[in-house]
């Protein structure tokens, strides 16, 4: 702006300048020419008289000898146009003092001849003397006169040089000038240019900063709300389902599936899925046909980058998808496989990758930590033997079936199961069939009963059955039921037949002869003990005799 301004003024300074010195030439060379054209005016009137003094000496003279009154007429004619002239030069001179003192001699000189003319008479009388008085001072006139017309014409030719000079080198300074100011002016709107790329620059810049951090900050919450949420999840079908909706949010436009290893470590088991994967997964596939997997990373397939395809699909593989191994613990949980349709969407997926691992690791943690759970848990009440509940477990169990059943005054029964000879198993084949021969028998009492009763290993070859909510008839039958179809089992150790397997079973019925758990307990285990007695691979129900025996 301040340049701008600079550059106004001085064109409007130089404008000035331009115009004083053109108009300063102009008024001095019109002044000089002036001067040339009023000494010739000078010069020329002095030539009028000139002529006039040869008028009059001539037409005297003829006078004089003719004696022609016209002579005289034109003699005297002559004298007043001369004087008329000497009138006009005194006008002319008034600024030069010595022609003006010349003039008053002329005039002096003129006046005389004017008065010799006047007296003129033929054959008399002579104006030739005044004539060359007035030719003397004439002369000096049109000398003086001719000197100062030689110098002005001298004078006006340098002015006029001069002023040109001046004109030309006005006019090259201030173009010299105008062409700097316009020079800084082109510098200034080049930096000013490059400022303002550079602005737009940044500002392009900054804005695709603010939309990163804004996205982060979306991302941000999206992994605080999945941690949140999959924290409180009890089951690890919940924390999958979970994982799959907050990775379907994070990932628009995509599809894919979570795997998740089988108990057995062998197989990746195909879980829960997200939009509508093209690439088909089987129910359960070995963990080495995936690339995350064996490769302990994530792994992109893309035409682009990457040929190999994965080995866990039915029928033709996606042109782009993304494989996550779920790590906790060193262990692999499982694998999340994201499927993108379009190059676009794999952009935005692979800038996305540090919160895909995020949730990743948080979802395989979480899922670790419930697998675990369960584990302890089932550890907690379970026999690792047979799968069946503990003794502790039972415990529990009867008790709260025992309340139920006073509340809903209903009955309940209680098995007490031996296998028979069992020790036999062990000493013939050793402990490995012993352990099978309980497993079986375990899993045909598991099958044998309904979903509420409360199987469990007692200890040892030992069983204990809860029935809740069962007449003594039907907890009767029920038991002759099971010993017929451990009976009916036929075990194979190392391919080889095992001998029969029996049972003895004790029943006792709450509340109709035994109103605690110890009461029915013993009960039973009496009634079992009857079993034995009377030859084993029986049914004995127990009664207040056999509690009290
Ligand atoms: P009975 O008909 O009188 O019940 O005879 P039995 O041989 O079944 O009874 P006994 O109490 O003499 O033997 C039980 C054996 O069961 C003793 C023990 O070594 C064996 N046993 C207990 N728990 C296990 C187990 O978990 N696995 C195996 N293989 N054997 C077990
Ligand atoms: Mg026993
Ligand atoms: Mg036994």
């Amino acid at each position: 702006m301040r340049l701008l301004i600079g550059f106004a003024l001085t064109i409007i300074c130089l404008g000035s300048v331009v115009a004083l010195v053109i108009y300063a030439d102009t008024h001095s060379f019109s002044s000089s020419e002036d001067l040339v054209s009023h000494t010739e005016e000078v010069l020329l009137n002095l030539g009028d008289v000139a002529r006039q003094l040869d008028r009059i000496e001539l037409n005297g003279r003829l006078y004089q000898s003719a004696g022609d009154e016209a002579y005289l007429r034109a003699a005297q004619g002559a004298t007043v146009v001369l004087n008329t002239v000497l009138l006009h030069l005194s006008e002319l001179l008034r600024h030069s003092s010595e022609q003006r003192q010349r003039l008053v001699n002329l005039r002096a000189a003129v006046t005389r001849l004017t008065a010799a003319v006047d007296i003129l008479t033929p054959g008399r009388g002579s104006v030739r003397e005044e004539v060359v008085n007035c030719r003397r001072v004439l002369n000096s006139m049109q000398e003086a006169e001719e000197t100062l017309l030689v110098q002005r014409q001298a004078e006006a030719e340098r002015s006029d040089v001069y002023g040109l000079a001046r004109r030309i080198a006005t006019v090259v300074i201030g173009a010299a000038l105008i062409l700097t100011l316009f020079g800084f002016l082109v510098r200034d709107a080049v930096r000013r240019q490059r400022f303002e790329e550079q602005i737009s620059d940044t500002n392009a810049r900054l804005i695709s900063t603010v939309q990163r951090l804004e996205e982060q900050a979306w991302e941000s919450r999206l992994l605080i709300a999945a941690r949140d949420e999959v924290a409180l999840c009890l089951e690890v079908k919940d924390a999958e389902q979970c994982t799959v909706r907050y990775l379907g949010q994070l990932l628009p436009g995509t599809a894919g599936t979570l795997c998740i290893t089988s108990n057995s470590r062998q197989m990746l088991e195909d879980r829960v899925s997200w939009g509508s994967p093209l690439g088909r997964l089987p129910e359960a596939f070995a963990p080495e046909s995936c690339c995350a997997v064996r490769s302990g990373r994530s792994r992109w397939r893309r035409p682009d980058t990457s040929v190999v395809h994965c080995a866990h699909f039915v029928g033709l593989p996606p042109e782009r998808y993304l494989c996550f191994p779920l790590v906790a613990h060193g262990e692999t949980v499982g694998i999340m496989y994201i499927e993108c349709p379009t190059a676009e969407i794999a952009a935005a997926t692979e800038a996305r990758e540090n919160t895909i691992a995020s949730i990743s690791q948080m979802a395989a943690m979480a899922i670790a930590g419930l697998h675990l759970r369960q584990k302890l848990e089932s550890q907690s009440i379970r026999d690792s033997g047979t799968g069946l509940f503990n003794r502790s477990f039972m415990e529990v169990a009867l008790d709260r079936e025992l309340q139920r059943a006073s509340r809903r005054e209903t009955e309940l029964a209680l098995m007490m199961i031996d296998v028979d000879h069992f020790k036999e198993f062990n000493d013939t084949f050793g402990h490995e069939a012993g352990d099978l021969v309980l497993r079986e028998v375990a899993e045909a009492f598991r099958v044998g009963v309904r979903g509420e009763d409360i199987v469990c290993r007692y200890g040892g070859e030992e069983f204990v059955i809860i029935l809740p909510e069962v007449s003594a008839e039907i907890a009767l039958e029920r038991a002759e039921l099971l010993r017929r179809t451990v009976a009916e089992l036929s075990v194979r150790f190392h391919g080889q037949p095992l001998r029969q397997v029996t049972i003895s079973v004790g029943v006792a019925i709450f509340p109709r002869r035994f109103e605690t758990a110890e009461e029915l307990l013993r009960g039973a285990d009496r009634a079992l003990y009857t079993a034995k007695r009377r030859g084993r691979n029986r049914v004995v129900e127990a009664d207040s005799d056999n509690l009290a025996a």
